[in-house]
């Protein structure tokens, strides 16, 4: 277990057995008492205490034939041990060396040579105490510390999972309407000022409320799941990808012309023509899709105009019998 030090130092053996003698009576087995004939030898001292793990609780400076002065045996000490009590003998201390020890250490008391007249086991006792009272307030900020970052890790967390389901859809995971118009807008100004090519898909499933007729409600939410997973895979990690409400689904497709918007959205149809669902009933459930497709135009003024267009196309995908991707009428002039 750490120990506690106080490090007595004065050239005169006689002065240190005193002090010795009068500390040792006051103090317990979790304490060192050390006498230095020096403060050269009391750093060296006092640093190996600290190294092994121990505390330099108090100095008691007296006189001292060696070369370091008092206050920079003090300045020292202090870099390693700032919380030591620093008790001075007034004969040792000058006006030049207090102020560098008060500027850049500190000072405990000034006690006078003849210590006999002073309560001097008082003073090193009210030291004690407040060092353990200074200890018992760091103990206490260290856990009231580690707790108050317990807290904000946590409030992090709870705000990452806000965030997370403010911008998805519960159902599906990928965007919701939202979080889709917030992620295309950006994008879609982008490619306007900088005139890239953008791509818009509006993708719904065909006679969806049939198989929530035929199969129920939770065979209809499997398919919408799993439409929305197998759309997510085929297209780009750059794509952005949302459900806009019910079976109906969107898609913005940056720097993407209007052939490989094209082959995109005939991508997802066939693979979704391709996918089977397993009902709980060990029904299998096939379904298609049909997608309408349109580019951005330099004059598009919002995302607004450029969904609705990709919508009309896809009802014109409905209205040619359906698992089918349409070009927008408008695209049709256009030089993409
Ligand atoms: P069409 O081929 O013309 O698109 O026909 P449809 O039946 O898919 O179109 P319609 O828009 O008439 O029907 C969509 C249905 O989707 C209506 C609604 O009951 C159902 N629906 C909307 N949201 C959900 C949902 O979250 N889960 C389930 N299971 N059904 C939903
Ligand atoms: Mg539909
Ligand atoms: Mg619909």
């Amino acid at each position: 277990m750490a120990k506690y030090v106080i490090a007595c130092i004065d050239n005169n053996i006689e002065v240190l057995d005193s002090l010795y003698n009068k500390i040792s009576r006051i103090v317990d087995s979790d304490y060192i008492v050390e006498s230095y004939i020096s403060t050269e030898q009391a750093l060296i001292g006092c640093y190996n205490y600290i190294i092994a793990g121990n505390e330099i609780l108090i100095t008691i400076l007296g006189n001292d034939n060696s070369k370091m002065n008092c206050d920079k045996f003090i300045i020292e000490l202090y870099k390693n041990s700032p919380n030591t009590r620093n008790i001075l003998f007034d004969d040792i201390v000058t006006i030049d060396s207090l102020s560098k020890i008060i500027n850049n250490a500190s000072v405990y008391q000034i006690i006078p040579r003849k210590f006999d007249t002073v309560d001097f086991e008082l003073i090193i006792l009210e030291a004690i105490k407040q060092n353990a009272q200074d200890r018992r307030l760091r103990d206490y900020q260290r856990v009231l510390e580690s707790a108050v970052e317990k807290r904000t890790r946590e409030l992090n967390d709870i705000n990452v999972k806000l965030e997370l389901l403010a911008t998805t859809d519960a159902l599906t995971g990928v965007n919701n309407r939202r979080s889709f118009y917030e992620s295309s807008s950006p994008m879609v100004n982008y490619a306007r000022r900088e005139n890239k090519k953008l791509a818009v898909l509006m993708i719904d499933i065909d006679k969806f409320k049939m198989i929530n007729d035929v199969f129920g409600h939770a065979a209809g939410d499997e398919v919408i799941r799993q439409m929305a997973q197998k759309a997510r895979e085929t297209l780009r990690k750059s794509d952005i990808f949302g459900r806009l409400g019910g079976e109906e689904f969107a898609a913005v497709l940056p720097n993407t012309s209007e052939r490989g918007a094209l082959k995109a959205a005939e991508n997802i149809r066939s693979e979704i023509e391709n996918l089977e669902i397993e009902t709980l009933k060990d029904e299998i459930i096939r379904f298609t899709v049909s997608i309408g497709v349109t580019m951005l135009h330099y004059d598009d003024p919002s995302l607004e105009i450029v969904l609705h267009r990709a919508d009309l196309a896809l009802y014109d995908a409905k209205r040619q019998g359906r698992n089918k991707v349409c070009l927008s009428k408008d695209d049709l002039n256009e030089d993409n």
